[in-house]
């Protein structure tokens, strides 16, 4: 676990600076989800910090939102194509890329969900906390409730 540090308002935004945002993560930790979606919409596993509802854009005009499932959307920047952040609606609760924000430095990499569909061809040396699929909506509940979709 990372150590217990005091919460922060962070600075993030995209790769060309058309979408910059402010967030106060809940605390310096990073999960990966596996889940067939993340992969597909960011190029590889989504690495996210939790930021509950305390994502702030500063201009949205450059801002895509698509809408993967009933309970959740995701977000990018229309020019670069950034993937931005994954949001829980009915919560509107927040999981923004953690390589989106400007500092990365004091952050650790702590937990892995839908390990069960990761595929085989890489694997995260980390030592992390990890779910499956199954496992997640037995502890957070069923999907419109957590990360999947
Ligand atoms: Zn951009
Ligand atoms: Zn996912």
């Amino acid at each position: 676990m990372a150590e217990a540090a005091e919460k922060k308002v962070e600075y993030g935004g995209c790769l060309c600076g058309a979408v910059r945002f402010t967030a106060t993560p809940a605390d310096r930790e990073v999960g990966a989800c596996h889940c067939s979606m993340c992969r597909r919409w960011s190029a590889g596993p989504f690495l996210v910090r939790d930021c509950g509802t305390s994502l702030k854009i500063e201009d949205a005009k450059s801002l895509g939102v698509y809408r993967s499932s009933d309970w959740a959307e995701r977000a990018f920047c229309k020019t670069c194509g950034t993937p931005l952040y994954y949001r829980l609606i009915d919560k509107d609760t927040y999981f923004v890329s953690a390589e989106a924000f400007d500092e990365v430095s004091d952050i650790a990499f702590t937990s892995q969900i839908f390990i069960d569909e990761k595929p085989r061809y890489y694997d995260f040396a980390n030592k992390t906390h990890n779910m499956t699929g199954a496992e997640v909506f037995a502890a957070f509940g069923p999907p419109e409730d957590w990360a999947k979709g």
